[in-house]
């Protein structure tokens, strides 16, 4: 694995934990809006992307190189409404996915087979996260000023849950 390889993986393992302070800011803004369904869907998330970062935290490690932790950007705190942060939400994912692909690219020139296998499992979950973004955004839009509706929502991302994915 060359040098710019491990680089990239150190700066997407820290972009994920930048996500997952991104998600826990949408949290905390639902939580202040007393919507604690949707800042319990955002928390779900922040566990997710911390996930996200240790898989790589550990990658690194399982391929004799080090984990290098660095600094992180102020994430936005404050949105316009529920439908703003689902809106951030879906770009950063697809910032995300094309920092993915760049990173695939990279193992590819290098013929780094094992890290392009392992990035495979991330882009899956990328279409996932785009796919879920874009689908509960298309909701709240219906939902529009649906009172009913728009609680529903928030009742029901009160079950959303972590499990780590087993592989
Ligand atoms: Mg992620």
């Amino acid at each position: 694995m060359n040098d710019s390889l491990v680089e990239a993986l150190n700066d997407q393992m820290n972009f994920e934990f930048y996500s997952s302070h991104v998600y826990l800011a949408m949290a905390a803004y639902c939580s202040g809006e007393s919507l604690d369904g949707f800042a319990n869907f955002f928390i779900v998330q922040a566990e997710e992307e911390r996930f996200h970062a240790m898989k790589i935290y550990k990658f690194l490690n399982d391929r004799g190189k080090r984990a290098t932790l660095a600094g992180m950007n102020t994430p936005l705190n404050d949105y316009k409404s529920i439908l703003d942060t689902f809106e951030h939400g879906y770009a950063h994912e697809q910032l995300n996915t094309k920092k993915f692909y760049h990173l695939s690219d990279l193992a590819m020139n290098d013929r780094e087979h094992a890290t392009i296998h392992f990035l495979k499992w991330f882009i899956d979950e990328q279409v996932e996260e785009e796919a879920l973004f874009d689908s509960i955004i298309n909701k709240l839009k219906r939902i529009d000023k649906d009172s009913n509706a728009f609680f529903m929502l928030d009742t029901e991302f009160s079950q959303r849950s972590f499990t780590p994915p087993v592989a």
